[in-house]
């Protein structure tokens, strides 16, 4: 049976209340339903805890994996005191989490933007807490240029557009012209999560974002390194 994930339905759920469904190795806990992100798609999993409602023990959560299908938590704990079937409480790190939600967003209005102005194709991005990094295909590139894009992203950001997430078949998103660019989507997933920024971006993706441009706050560009003939890099930070 799908466990419910809810962060894929509201990114600003902080706390939830649900039960264990299954706990590995006194480790590795499943819940019925997680407002806890699981690593993946180039953005860092949760940490938080997880609180037993029978005795009150406090369970620090330092990974969160999707492994067959169900998301599991890995608790950092010598002693384990959880069972299948207990009631919990969760609360995830909302700072580390916001921070990523704002860092993603942006990831998607940098690349939309490079790949508007440039044809260049996104290669990769990875999220940190400190930085964000895009990596692209593309023969030549100035610093400069890149300065202007971030700087025109930034005026984006002030307009303060709309962020929205739906599903759409996979034949619809092919229709309309949205990126399947997103890593590990499955091939066979018939229907596909669209995290759209209105009029700048559509993508196919399972992240979580902030639901306003103006969350972001601005971009600041780090660096931008070359790697191999075609293949650019470039890193910024949210200040
Ligand atoms: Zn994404």
């Amino acid at each position: 049976m799908k466990r419910r994930e809810i962060y894929l339905e509201d990114s600003y759920r902080r706390e939830h209340e649900t039960r264990a469904i299954a706990v590995k190795d006194s480790k590795f806990v499943v819940l019925d339903s997680t407002i806890f992100y699981p690593e993946g798609g180039g953005q860092p999993h949760d940490r938080g805890e997880i609180i037993s409602l029978a005795d009150g023990a406090r369970y620090p959560v330092v990974y969160v994996g999707k492994f067959d299908g169900n998301v599991s938590h890995e608790i950092d704990s010598d002693f384990c005191n959880l069972k299948e079937g207990d009631r919990v409480r969760c609360v995830i790190d909302w700072e580390r989490r916001y921070k990523l939600m704002r860092s993603h967003t942006a990831a998607h209005l940098v690349s939309a933007i490079i790949n508007q102005r440039t044809g260049a194709l996104i290669t990769g991005n990875q999220l940190d807490i400190e930085k964000v990094r895009i990596d692209f295909s593309l023969e030549k590139f100035e610093r400069d240029v890149m300065k202007g894009f971030l700087d025109y992203a930034n005026e984006i950001i002030k307009q303060d557009l709309p962020v929205r997430h739906y599903y759409l078949s996979r034949e619809e998103a092919e229709r309309e012209g949205v990126s399947l660019l997103a890593k590990g989507l499955p091939p066979d997933l018939e229907e596909l999560r669209v995290v759209e920024i209105a009029g700048i971006d559509r993508q196919a993706d399972g992240g979580t974002h902030v639901r306003h441009l103006s969350e972001i706050g601005e971009i600041e560009l780090l660096k931008l390194e070359n790697k191999g003939k075609k293949n650019r890099r470039v890193y910024f930070k949210l200040v």
